[in-house]
């Protein structure tokens, strides 16, 4: 039998990047505000790097949030949404910024005339408003600063976009987004290679190769089921290994085989081999 693996249908739907862009306004505006006046008044630049970051995380999140909601399955589209809403909280949150540092300006002029924002910041990054180590930041030192802000606010709206699609699969016969979880348990990775050449031949006595290990290297497998129709399944297969760095656990994972859909019976088999003796009483999902 030939193995089916799970493809996003690439459906476009306007009503994600919509969502995303009304969530995202929504809470851009009260944010970018708040962002601005604690980098204003917070006198650690460190802190202040931080802050920026923190909040055009914030914003990117709340907009996939919307995205999400609108079933967006093309990621082109969802992208090209992702990098214009990027530039967008990238002018909010100077408007909010020039509004908050220069008490004389009016918001609403600021937020319309992207002219003035430009002089403004050219003025700004001539004379500088901060001091490092005693040093005031100024000219090209604080261009090239603002330049690789900026260049993170964009990075962040795509590394949100790639997680968005890469931690979801969606259920076409359900229209729903469903969520990919780890299975709690670990399993010998001396077999990764019986497993993987069964899956792909289709031959679903990989389930026999799947034994126990107790041991800092494993194989692990991850499924996405879908919660309404309880028959979509996808699953990952991993390879993940566990080493102390520095007196922390440290995970490196390796992806070995991904999206093959499976069975809600081959599932079941899955958790019967893995789990033999199920507690009573204890859904196993
Ligand atoms: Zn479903």
């Amino acid at each position: 039998m030939e193995p089916k693996f799970y493809k996003l249908s690439g459906t476009f739907s306007i009503k994600g990047p919509l969502f995303g862009a009304a969530l995202g306004l929504v809470s851009l505006f009260p944010l970018s505000l708040a962002y601005a006046y604690l980098v204003r008044y917070i006198p650690f630049i460190y802190l202040n790097f931080m802050i920026s970051l923190g909040f055009v995380a914030l914003v990117a999140y709340i907009y996939f949030v919307g995205e999400n909601y609108g079933k967006n399955r093309n990621k082109y589209t969802a992208l090209v949404g992702a990098l214009v809403m990027g530039l967008v909280t990238l002018y909010v949150s100077w408007v909010a910024f020039l509004f908050v540092l220069k008490h004389n300006l009016n918001y609403f002029e600021l937020l319309t005339n992207p002219k003035m924002v430009i002089n403004i910041i050219d003025n700004l990054v001539t004379t500088g408003w901060f001091s490092i180590k005693g040093g005031r930041v100024s000219g090209m030192l604080y261009a090239i600063f603002l330049g690789i802000e900026a260049l993170l606010y964009i990075t962040m709206f795509i590394v949100m976009w790639f997680g968005s699609f890469a931690d979801n699969v969606y259920c076409e016969d359900c229209q729903k987004w469903v969520d990919r979880k780890n299975l709690p348990y670990f399993y010998n990775p001396e077999y990764a290679n019986e497993i993987t050449t069964r899956m792909l031949a289709g031959d679903e006595s990989w389930i026999d190769w799947l034994q126990l290990v107790d041991e800092p290297h494993w194989l692990a497998l991850n499924v996405a089921t879908c919660k309404k129709c309880k028959n979509f399944h996808v699953l990952n297969l991993k390879e993940v290994r566990m080493t102390i760095v520095d007196g922390e656990n440290r995970e490196d994972e390796n992806q070995v085989l991904e999206n093959l859909i499976i069975s809600s019976q081959t599932l079941e088999k899955i958790h019967a081999r893995s789990n033999p003796t199920p507690p009573p009483f204890e859904n196993q999902d």
